[in-house]
């Protein structure tokens, strides 16, 4: 479709909104065009204010936003989404359950939302303004309740450290991570070096670290599938990362295991003796023919069998991924997926709508389209209530583009299990010093809001023929926290 812009340029929301209703349709933008076929959002001066209107095929709608009303930039932005809106919930008879908010973090919104109205007036500033239906409103707050009360934790000298293993046993279909199979050759050649120039790359970090003064807080270590590497790589990292850093100061030190066919007692023993407290399982689904469909190539039975094995081990804070929206997935057999989590009854249950990203397989190769959002409804809508009813509280939110339906990903726990990570790293709220291929340092003022990425190459063999001109990069650390101090 074309969305012609005239008299503005808020397309970021404009596109976004146009997205959610024509979730498989590429949006093209055009300014001041003279296109019948086009979608028009045009802002026209009147009396006493400004005229948002959207128009498309006949189909009319406008919007008037005082002159004088306070933050009119935000205003005028909003209404031109609120004209579009009407327009495109009409002409395709849908209604999004996220309403107008199409950004990636609705908690982020919410929790300065209930700083300024408290918990009841952000609850209807989202479901009034933002017309996000009630059910996921209350959601929202119920997440920005958990992640404020974590977030307050993080100190100024707060940092978490972030390790990418980019290698996995096979590639997944919906996969959009640059990711190596070590199925292929070549791919697996890249291993031990890239090993060996991570374990510089930490103690390179480390030092800066310790220098600065800089609290750790919590250690993740994802990719990619971490448990690809062999039991004494995996040792190694985590030696060199116990040399290197003060891992006792950490509230949590997790190891996304990831895929089931890539976890050994030999692996999990592994990082047992190294401290990892909270590790990752992620069997996606239960269904058989869905995990084959994905391009998996292992059972619902060996993940439950993994999983068995971990807590044979004393692993007691395992988190366990779900995606709502697998293709051939339905409503009927996501229910006994989820009925088959919860006889497991981990501690961490994280249940990701599918994002159909333009990089993955099922897009790139096999054309893959969006499902119909009401199955999605229907699965997103079972987990909430059953996590509810299991004791299980929502923790940390996010959305991601191209995600079916425009829903969720919630992340869930047993109280006093959240991940923590996930939250410091999502909201932004402290630095994030990463290491390896396609990670990215985020450095947080300590006392204010800036931040500033230093980014790694992405490729794992960029990231080894070019490290040194990678670790030079980090010497940025260092002089950002001169000035902004700490
Ligand atoms: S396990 Fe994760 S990173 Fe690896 S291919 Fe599958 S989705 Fe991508």
């Amino acid at each position: 479709m074309i969305l012609n812009l005239c008299g503005h340029d808020f397309h970021y929301e404009c596109e976004n909104l146009c997205r959610v209703f024509y979730p498989n349709d590429p949006v093209r933008l055009a300014y001041d065009a003279d296109s019948k076929d086009a979608l028009t959002s045009r802002m026209t001066e009147t009396d006493g204010g400004f005229l948002l209107s959207a128009a498309w095929d006949g189909a009319y709608e406008e919007v008037f936003v005082p002159a004088d009303v306070p933050q009119l930039h935000d205003e005028q932005e909003l209404a031109a989404s609120l004209a579009i809106y009407r327009l495109l919930a009409k002409r395709t008879g849908y209604t999004p359950p996220w309403g107008m908010l199409t950004g990636v973090r609705p908690s982020k919104l919410m929790i300065s939302l209930m700083r300024e109205y408290g918990e009841d007036g952000a609850i209807r500033y989202f479901t009034d303004r933002l017309l996000v239906q009630p059910d996921k409103a209350s959601l929202a707050a119920a997440v920005a309740m958990q992640e404020d009360r974590i977030l307050r934790t993080s100190k100024p000298d707060s940092f978490s450290l972030y390790l990418s293993v980019p290698f996995c046993p096979s590639r997944c279909s919906y996969c959009s991570f640059v990711s190596h199979s070590v199925n292929s050759p070549s791919a697996k050649k890249l291993v031990d070096p890239y090993v060996a120039l991570l374990l510089r790359e930490i103690a390179q970090c480390g030092a800066i670290a310790h220098e600065l003064g800089l609290r750790l807080e919590t250690v993740y270590i994802g990719g990619g599938t971490p448990t690809t590497l062999s039991a004494e790589q995996l040792s190694a990292v985590c030696g060199s990362l116990a040399r290197h850093f003060p891992l006792q100061t950490a509230r949590e030190f997790t190891v996304e295991a990831g895929r089931p066919d890539t976890i050994t007692a030999e692996k999990l023993r592994a990082l047992k003796d190294a401290g990892v407290t909270r590790i990752s399982i992620n069997p996606q689904t239960l269904n058989d023919d869905v995990l084959e469909h994905i391009g998996r190539r292992h059972t619902a039975a060996d993940a439950i069998e993994t999983y068995r094995l971990a807590r044979e081990m004393g692993f007691d804070n395992i988190n366990m991924d779900l995606i709502a929206g697998l293709e051939t997935d339905t409503p009927h057999s996501f229910r006994r997926t989820l009925d088959g989590i919860f006889e497991l009854s981990p501690e961490n249950i994280t249940v990701h709508t599918l994002a159909l990203k333009r990089s993955s397989r099922m897009v790139a190769v096999d054309n893959a389209r969006a499902q119909d959002g009401a199955a999605v409804a229907e699965m997103l809508a079972d987990t909430q209530r059953l996590c509810t009813d299991g004791g299980y509280v929502p923790y940390y939110m996010y959305r991601q583009s191209r995600s079916v339906g425009n829903f969720e990903n919630v992340g869930w726990c047993r109280p006093g299990t959240e991940g923590l990570y996930n939250v410091f790293m999502m909201e932004e709220v402290h630095t994030v010093l990463a290491c390896g291929a396609g990670a990215v340092t985020k450095l947080r003022e300590p006392h204010g809001k800036w931040i500033e990425r230093i980014f790694n190459f992405k490729y794992p063999y960029e990231y080894i023929s070019r490290f040194d001109e990678l670790t030079s990069r980090k010497a940025r650390i260092k002089t950002f926290y001169t000035e902004y101090g700490i």
